[in-house]
């Protein structure tokens, strides 16, 4: 067995750790950035009559032209910009990498950041350039990261907004900067658009290489696996061929086509999970101790005393509460775990667990 993996598994594919998803049963689930609430029994009878009438025995719309109608509609996508669907955003990943991968070839993207920008771009075979955020309050490094696009003209820059794990966003000017300056595709992924006021949905068209990338995982329909893409037709076209032919399923199409008719329902939760995050945001900011970072999104960054995050995680575990434990992730993440934004009760439930952990020795 050992042989067949040496002589035939790539040594990059041997080298990386596989992801890593903790298990969860039975606990308060503050870690992976889920909306906690459910769908009202209205909304779930209509959505049940939706799957009844589903034809799982046909392959779905390729494209999924009314999937994509309604989110046009639903998401404020310019009408003369295309749309790409995909398995989840982090397919749509995958497919940009795929398109443009080739030796010595570059992904850049902001550290500390999302994981999988790194990860598919190894995977794709392609080199990966991480450019060190700000220390202090994780702004970008306008010179470093314009230094960094001259020195390896990426093919790709991945500009997260607001950013995962930190939660802030990025000045605008210095990301317009940074598409007018990158000589490839420059994606700012708004995967936590639903929790911020801020877009360059409505900036598509400025600049010829600018894309703009969205889940609705976050918002609430993280199951259903649904990432869009939005930028010029020309360009979409191009990446589309990379696209495995039936890449969004019956039931997803039909689900999430549904849910963007009830809009109105998701834009409700996204408010309270708003409201929840300047609640948890100013508890965390009097508890003494505790450094949380300002955010925009449905999460919070929080460092903790220097040396304690291993035990703090483990003691909040042991209270039946699971967060990301990134300390160690990255030497700006030390001493940081990062919670979701949950339902009131699992807020105050985590809250106290917290306090009850750093009390302890
Ligand atoms: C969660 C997340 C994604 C992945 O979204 P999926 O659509 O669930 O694959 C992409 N980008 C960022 C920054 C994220 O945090």
């Amino acid at each position: 067995m050992s042989d067949l993996i040496e002589r035939w598994i790539r040594p990059e594919i041997r080298a990386i750790s596989a992801y890593h998803v903790p298990k969860a049963a039975g606990l308060i689930k503050l870690d992976a950035m889920e909306n906690p609430y459910p769908w009202p029994e209205a909304a779930r009878a209509e959505w049940l009559e939706v799957l009844r009438r589903a034809e799982v025995n046909l392959y779905p719309d390729p494209r999924g032209t009314e999937l994509q109608a309604d989110l046009r509609a639903a998401m404020g996508i310019p009408p003369e910009m295309g749309l790409l669907l995909g398995n989840g955003s982090d397919e749509l990943i995958q497919m940009l990498a795929l398109a443009v991968a080739a030796p010595g070839r570059t992904i850049l993207a902001m550290e500390p950041g999302f994981v999988m920008y790194r990860m598919i771009g190894r995977l794709a075979g392609m080199d990966y350039v991480g450019v060190p955020l700000r220390a202090a309050d994780f702004s970008l490094d306008l010179p470093a990261v314009l230094e960094a696009i001259e020195a390896t003209a990426p093919a790709l820059v991945f500009i997260a907004y607001p950013n995962n794990p930190t939660g802030n966003l990025f000045a605008p000017e210095a990301i317009e900067r940074i598409i007018a300056a990158a000589p490839g595709l420059v994606i700012v992924d708004e995967a936590y658009a639903p929790f911020t006021d801020a877009s360059f949905m409505p900036r598509l068209g400025e600049w010829p290489n600018l894309l703009v990338m969205r889940t609705v995982s976050k918002m609430g329909l993280a199951g259903l696996r649904l990432g869009y893409l939005a930028g010029p037709p020309a360009l979409l076209a191009e990446i589309d061929k990379v696209r495995l032919p039936y890449n969004v399923n019956v039931l997803t199409q039909v689900s999430a086509a549904l849910a963007m008719r009830h809009r109105a329902l998701f834009d409700e939760q996204c408010r309270a999970i708003r409201a929840e995050r300047a609640s948890l945001m100013a508890a965390l900011t009097a508890m003494e101790g505790v450094q949380p970072f300002a955010s925009e999104a449905n999460f919070i960054l929080v460092r903790l005393p220097e040396g304690r995050a291993a035990q703090v995680f483990a003691a909040i575990g042991a209270r039946g509460i699971l967060v990301k434990n990134l300390d160690g992730a990255h030497p700006q993440l030390a001493d940081c775990l990062r919670v979701t934004v949950g339902r009131p009760e699992e807020n105050r439930a985590f809250l106290a667990a917290l306090a009850a952990a750093l009390a302890e020795a």
